[in-house]
């Protein structure tokens, strides 16, 4: 929004903003988990749970410009980490999987309905499956640079996501 041409006023971010942010998140050891592109930044519309909830509530009543440093806590992020999610079945249980290894994601059924779990160790005939989320039970250190707070269309309102640039076709 641009009030005259020697001075810009910026919109602050409220519920039911578009919001476009470039981000980087690294873990407690500095490791680089995840970061949005330079061509692709993220794009979200403000207050509708499309973010983890800690970085919501830091991002409201910051502007186009700011940049800041935040660090998110489990519970706030992708949640405690649960030693009951884990569990050991014998490798006959996965037969057909081919190339079965450590690291790998299966989409399994199970009692709470279909989640990811991901193969953490295969000791002998052991396997054991983790459903937790990868990033459960970790701080989530988060670099953010906004670069654009707009209002939502009406349509984008309606649809509950953005469209355009960095958003859906419709
Ligand atoms: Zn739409």
């Amino acid at each position: 929004m641009i009030a005259d041409s020697s001075r810009q006023v910026f919109m602050v971010i409220e519920q039911d903003c578009v919001v476009t942010l470039h981000y980087t998140l690294r873990d407690d050891a500095g490791e680089v988990i995840d970061r949005s592109s330079s061509e692709r930044p993220l794009t979200y519309l403000h207050g509708r749970g499309q973010l983890i909830a800690g970085l919501e509530r830091e991002l409201q009543g910051r502007r186009a410009g700011e940049k800041l440093g935040v660090t998110i806590a489990p519970a706030d992020g992708y949640g405690e980490y649960d030693a009951t999610l884990v569990e050991q079945v014998p490798r006959r249980a996965l037969k057909g999987i081919a190339s079965l290894k450590p690291g790998m994601q299966l989409r399994s059924r199970t009692e709470h309905g279909p989640r990811t779990v991901t193969v953490t160790r295969i000791v002998g005939d052991l396997v054991t499956l983790d459903a937790n989320h990868p990033l459960a039970g970790k701080s989530l250190n988060f670099e953010v640079e906004i670069t654009d707070v707009r209002q939502a269309t009406e349509e984008e309102l309606a649809h509950g996501h953005v469209h355009g640039p960095g958003g859906h076709a419709h």
